[in-house]
């Protein structure tokens, strides 16, 4: 496999500054000798800065939870792009099924975000995901079509050779449930053919494709075993730096 494994940890809304810096710096001294794997953690808006400072010089990069499409202007709470970058951040998760179920993200402001990140050189994360009902109504390949082709929709395929996509079964996220090798291995190779039709064949080859749901030390080995699952990403388990470095270092 060419396509280096990425293993992302989103912090949600979990963490103060000082407890972000004190986990980041564990996770970053614990990883130090980590070579073949990218790493990232993805801390609450106000800790990016004290992470990044953290983290610099470090093998472990940043990333940022969601940003507002639009570059600035008056949108009370929002954050954009380049404050983003300004802040240290590399990375930003977008569609994240909690913001879309909890936060009104539509596939429409999904594909906005996945522009303004593109445009400005973050480098995204567009998570996609059925939800229990969807896969029970045999809607899963349905629902993960739309997501990612209205995601990536007339985006300049120049502007995508950094993207990234998260499979994260709704299902799985935060339940103890992770999908089976088959399911994963069934949607991840759906997720590369769309992206080859949908965007190059040139780039569906380079994407890099996270599976994501309930991840943790005693299941990520049997994932990164399935052919077109590029790396994880990780939610609880990635809270605490002896748990998180456990899963960075699968092998
Ligand atoms: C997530 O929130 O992206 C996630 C996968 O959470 P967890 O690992 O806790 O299921």
């Amino acid at each position: 496999m060419t396509r280096r494994p990425l293993i992302a940890g989103n912090w949600k809304m979990f963490k103060t500054g000082p407890e972000a810096v004190d986990t980041a710096t564990h996770i970053a001294k614990a990883c130090a000798d980590v070579r073949d794997v990218d790493i990232m953690i993805a801390p609450a808006y106000v800790c990016l800065p004290l992470v990044a400072e953290a983290l610099a010089g470090t093998p472990v990069h940043l990333g940022a939870q969601n940003l507002h499409f639009e570059n600035q202007g008056a949108f009370t709470g929002e954050i954009s792009a380049d404050m983003l970058k300004a802040a240290g951040a590399e990375y930003v998760i977008i569609g994240h099924s909690e913001r879309r179920q909890y936060f009104d993200e539509t596939d429409e402001t999904v594909n906005k975000k996945i522009r303004s990140a593109a445009d400005k050189g973050l480098k995204p994360i567009l998570c996609v995901g059925e939800t229990d009902a969807q896969r029970e109504a045999g809607n899963t390949f349905l629902t993960l079509d739309k997501q990612v082709s209205d995601g990536v929709n007339s985006v300049d395929p120049k502007d995508l050779q950094d993207l990234v996509v998260a499979y994260e079964p709704v299902w799985a996220i935060g339940t103890g449930h992770t999908a089976g090798p088959d399911q994963v291995d069934e949607v991840h190779r759906f997720l590369r053919d769309l992206l080859g039709k949908r965007i190059s064949p040139d780039l569906a080859r380079n994407v890099r494709i996270l599976y994501g749901g309930s991840v943790n030390p005693g299941n990520i080995r049997e994932l990164m075993c399935i052919q077109d699952v590029d790396g994880a990403l990780v939610g609880g388990a990635s809270l605490d730096a002896k748990i998180f470095t456990q899963i960075v270092k699968f092998d």
